[in-house]
């Protein structure tokens, strides 16, 4: 984790799912648009050279590869997003759509509103513990392996612990208030500088979280940015509403995530990392690393971690 620290730990910030516990996301290198910015004001900057400059701003423009592997691995009715933010979002955090393993994936990419979580997170099998003093749900597929690596873990002398309750599931408020008080200050701070009308701000408060994203989005393809430091895309800062891996109950935010030897035994377990900026994230995808690739998956490593990501 030293090499995280010096690179530049963005400290006030949480990212694609773990935004509640604040703290250790790294840029994500996936993008390739890099323009000039100023560095986060909580970065301590001792030795950047050796990482890639952040990327400040989603490519919208990017369309996904149709019959790529990743596509075929799909579940069979998942609503493919028809939008630039959709499409965006199926990149950056879409592993989970390929999880295996008993695993029940969402049937979209994005979903609209509390009801529609509500609805699909009961409609999956799902099992209660408390672990490491926080009291977590997740898929049960999701929560035996995680048992069967915690037991790994212990014979090694080794603990496997949320980071906090929020840890494993969330609802759809829990998303929106975050979403929330990164937009709020964001839409006072670029009315503030001209960049936008008083107007334009209230239509973007009037309209639901869901209608947000997309208008967000947009804005942060012109340089107006609304993660937490105003200098990069909100999705480096929170999971916009209703499209963390949290709300499927297959995701989960380790407290040991700094040792590689957890890591590795979550790993032989079929939890991985799927979110390049988000280090304390693992996705429980249900299945063997080797297997990753056939599923679409290509790896990404980042200071000395790997990252499963959609390949298209
Ligand atoms: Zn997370």
């Amino acid at each position: 984790m030293g090499r995280f620290r010096l690179f530049g730990v963005i400290v006030a910030v949480a990212s694609a799912g773990c935004w509640s516990m604040a703290s250790n996301t790294i840029s994500n290198s996936k993008s390739n648009a890099v323009t000039e910015t100023k560095p986060d004001r909580t970065i301590e900057t001792k030795s950047p050279a050796a990482e890639p400059t952040p990327p400040p701003r989603p490519d919208l423009s990017r369309q996904i590869v149709e019959g790529s592997t990743f596509i075929k691995s799909l579940p069979q009715g998942l609503a493919m997003p028809k939008d630039d933010a959709g499409r965006l979002l199926m990149r950056e955090y879409g592993a989970v759509f390929v999880a295996r393993g008993g695993a029940v994936p969402p049937s979209k990419v994005v979903f609209e509103n509390e009801a529609d979580v509500t609805a699909y997170q009961r409609s999956v099998k799902t099992s209660v513990e408390t672990v490491g003093g926080f009291r977590i749900e997740l898929q049960e597929p999701a929560m035996a392996a995680l048992r069967a690596a915690i037991a790994a873990a212990s014979r090694e002398g080794l603990s496997i612990s949320p980071r906090g309750s929020d840890s494993a599931k969330r609802s759809y408020g829990h998303t929106v208030d975050l979403w929330a008080s990164r937009v709020e200050p964001g839409l006072k701070y670029w009315v503030s500088k001209g960049r936008i009308t008083n107007a334009d701000a209230n239509r973007i408060r009037s309209l639901s979280p869901f209608a947000q994203v997309p208008e967000i989005l947009k804005l942060e393809s012109d340089g107006v940015f609304f993660a937490k430091t105003l200098d990069k895309s909100i999705i480096y800062s929170v999971a916009p509403p209703g499209s963390s891996q949290h709300l499927s109950m297959l995701a989960l935010d380790v407290k040991e995530f700094e040792n590689a030897r957890v890591r590795a035994i979550l790993a032989a377990n079929g939890w991985f990392q799927t979110v390049t900026s988000d280090l304390p994230h693992f996705t429980y995808l249900g299945v063997k690393e080797s297997e990753l690739s056939g599923l679409g998956l290509r790896s990404v490593s980042n200071s000395g971690r790997t990252f499963y990501v959609p390949d298209i």
